[in-house]
C-alpha cells in the first residue's frame, strides 16, 4: 500500500527473481483481500490472483485504452517477446495523445473560409488565392509566386519548366521524403542520390562537389539539382551555390519542410533557381494540403501556372499543345494559407522553443545528439530529430518508438534514404566521402519527436521523462 501510495499510476507489478510477471496488484485487490479475511501482513503471494492482462510492445494507445475501457482498470503492463514485463501504461496517459506534428488552427482561418463561401469565390481562382500569393512573395522575397494542390506538385513543375526530360539526370538529395524525387522519375529522367553531411544532415557539398566534377569531366551534368532544407534546418547554401555556378546547373530548392527559416538573413527558399513549399498537414503551417513555387523568374513561374491549369494555349476555343495538370489550389483553402501565413513567425517560435527545451531535457544524457544548424542559418527545428548514440545507449529508435506509442506519444523514424528505397534500386548514390556513407546510418540511430507548435509543456515534460526512463534501462 506505500509503493501504491508513492506511485503516478496505481498499479504494483509483483515479478520473481527471474524478472518474469507473476501479477499485478491494485488498491481494490488490497482492499478486497482485507474485507476477504487477510491483514496487510499477509504475505502478497497468499493473495487470491487472477491472470494479469498483459499486452506486447509496440500495441497501439487506441487498442490499450479500449481494453483498459472494456475491463474498467486503470493501468495495464506491457509485456516483451519473452513475456518480461517491461512497462505499465496508464489510462490517464492514453486520454491525451501527443501527435509529432498536429495542425495548428487559429480562429481567422474559419473567417476567411467564412468568406469565400459567402463571395461563392470556391474555385481554384478568387481573391484569396490573389492575396495568398502576394503573401508568398512577401515571406520568400521573391518577386513571383504560384499556389498549388501541393508540394509535389511545384517540384513537378519546376522540372517541366526547367525542361528536364528523359534524356536527363537530375540530382537530389538522398536524406529526404520520397516526394523530391518522385517528380524526376515522372519525367522519366535519372535521379542522382546526393549524401546527406553529417553535422546539418543536409546535402554534402563534398559529395555534390565530386559528382559535379566526374560528369562534367564526361560531359553530362545535371539538369538541376535538388536540394533538401532536412526538418527546417538550411542546407549549406554558400557552398552548394557556389558549386551549381561554377558548373551552370540550375537550382531547385525543396523548402517544403523550411517555411520561416532563413539562410544568410534571408529566407529558406530564396536562394535557387526555383523553390517549393509544402502547406501539407504535417507542415509548419497548413492549408490542409498545398504548396507552392516561387521564383525571381517571372516567366518560370508564368510557364508553371499554365502548365497547372491544363495548359491551355492563347486561343478563345479550348485549344492545347503539351501535357499539363490540374495543380491549382482552390480559393477557400488559400484563404486558411493567408490566415496560417500571418501566424508564421509565431510557429517558427514555438518549435525553435520546443527544440530547446528537448535539448535542455536531455543535456545530461550521454548519446544523444541532435541536428546542427549549419553557419548562417537559422532554421524552424520543424521536427526535433534525436539521434541516439547506440554505443551509449542500449535501445534501438524502433524500441523508443513503440514504447512511447503505448504512452500515447507519436513518434517517427527519420525519413528512409532514397538509396534504401525499393523503387531507387540500382540508382548512383555519391557518398559524402568515398568510404564514408551518412544518410544510412542516420536513418539507422534517429528518431522524430512531438515538434508541434500548439505542444503544451506539461505534454512535453511527459515526453523527456518517458524518453529518459527508457534511455536508463540496461
Ligand atoms: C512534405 C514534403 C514534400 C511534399 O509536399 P506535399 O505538399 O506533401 O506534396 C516534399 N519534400 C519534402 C522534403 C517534404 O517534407
Amino acid at each position: 500500500m506505500r509503493s501504491l501510495d508513492r506511485s503516478v499510476i496505481k498499479l504494483c507489478v509483483v515479478t520473481a527473481e527471474t524478472g518474469s510477471l507473476v501479477r499485478t496488484l491494485t488498491d481494490g485487490d488490497v482492499r478486497r483481500a482485507l474485507l476477504g479475511g487477510a491483514t496487510l501482513d499477509t504475505p502478497v503471494a497468499a493473495l487470491p490472483s487472477k491472470e494479469p492482462i498483459t499486452f506486447p510492445e509496440g500495441t497501439s494507445s487506441a487498442e490499450l485504452l479500449q481494453a483498459m475501457r472494456s475491463h474498467s482498470i486503470n493501468a495495464v503492463v506491457i509485456v516483451d517477446s519473452a513475456g518480461m514485463p517491461v512497462d505499465v501504461v496508464a489510462k490517464s496517459a492514453l486520454e491525451n495523445l501527443i501527435l509529432l506534428s498536429p495542425p495548428h488552427m487559429g480562429t481567422a482561418e474559419v473567417a476567411l473560409v467564412q468568406q469565400a463561401f459567402d463571395e461563392n469565390w470556391v474555385a481554384p481562382a478568387g481573391p484569396h488565392l490573389a492575396r495568398f500569393e502576394e503573401d508568398l512573395k512577401a515571406v520568400s522575397s521573391r518577386s513571383h509566386a504560384l499556389a498549388l494542390s501541393s508540394g509535389s506538385a511545384g517540384l513537378h513543375l519546376a522540372l517541366r519548366v526547367l525542361g528536364v526530360g528523359a534524356e536527363d539526370s537530375v540530382y537530389v538529395s538522398d536524406l529526404t521524403f520520397i516526394a523530391s524525387l518522385q517528380p524526376i522519375l515522372y519525367e522519366g529522367a535519372t535521379p542522382v542520390l546526393i549524401d546527406a553531411e553529417p553535422t546539418g544532415w543536409n546535402m554534402s557539398p563534398a559529395a555534390l562537389g565530386r559528382r559535379l566534377e566526374m560528369d562534367a569531366a564526361r560531359g553530362r551534368l545535371p539538369a538541376a539539382i535538388i536540394v533538401v532544407h532536412l526538418y527546417g534546418q538550411s542546407a549549406d547554401m554558400d557552398a552548394i551555390v557556389a558549386l551549381a555556378e561554377t558548373y551552370g546547373v540550375p537550382i531547385i530548392e525543396d523548402a517544403a519542410e523550411s517555411l520561416g527559416a532563413t539562410y544568410r538573413n534571408r529566407p529558406s527558399g530564396s536562394h535557387g533557381l526555383l523553390s517549393v513549399y509544402s502547406f501539407n498537414g504535417n507542415k509548419i503551417i497548413t492549408t490542409s494540403g498545398g504548396g507552392a513555387l516561387v521564383s525571381d523568374r517571372g516567366d518560370l513561374i508564368e510557364m508553371a501556372r499554365n502548365l497547372s491549369q491544363q495548359g491551355r494555349d492563347n486561343a478563345e476555343h479550348y485549344q492545347h499543345s503539351q501535357i499539363a495538370y490540374n495543380y491549382r489550389m482552390s480559393n477557400i483553402l488559400a484563404g486558411i494559407g493567408i490566415a496560417q501565413l500571418g501566424h508564421l513567425p509565431d510557429r517558427v517560435a514555438s518549435r525553435r522553443a520546443v527544440f530547446a527545451r528537448y535539448e535542455e531535457g536531455f543535456r545530461d544524457v550521454p548519446g544523444i545528439r541532435f541536428q546542427g544548424d549549419v553557419a548562417g542559418g537559422h532554421g524552424t527545428r520543424w521536427l526535433t530529430v534525436i539521434d541516439l548514440d547506440p554505443d551509449r545507449i542500449a535501445r534501438h529508435p524502433y524500441q523508443f518508438m513503440r514504447r512511447l506509442r503505448s504512452h500515447g506519444i507519436e513518434t517517427r523514424p527519420a525519413w528512409k534514404p532514397m538509396h534504401m528505397q525499393p523503387l531507387c534500386h540500382g540508382m548512383d548514390f555519391v557518398p559524402h566521402a568515398p568510404d564514408m556513407a551518412v544518410s544510412s546510418g542516420l536513418f539507422l540511430r534517429s528518431l522524430c519527436l512531438p515538434s508541434g507548435s500548439s505542444l503544451s509543456m506539461s505534454d512535453q515534460d511527459r515526453i523527456i521523462e518517458a524518453v529518459r526512463q527508457i534511455v536508463a534501462e540496461e
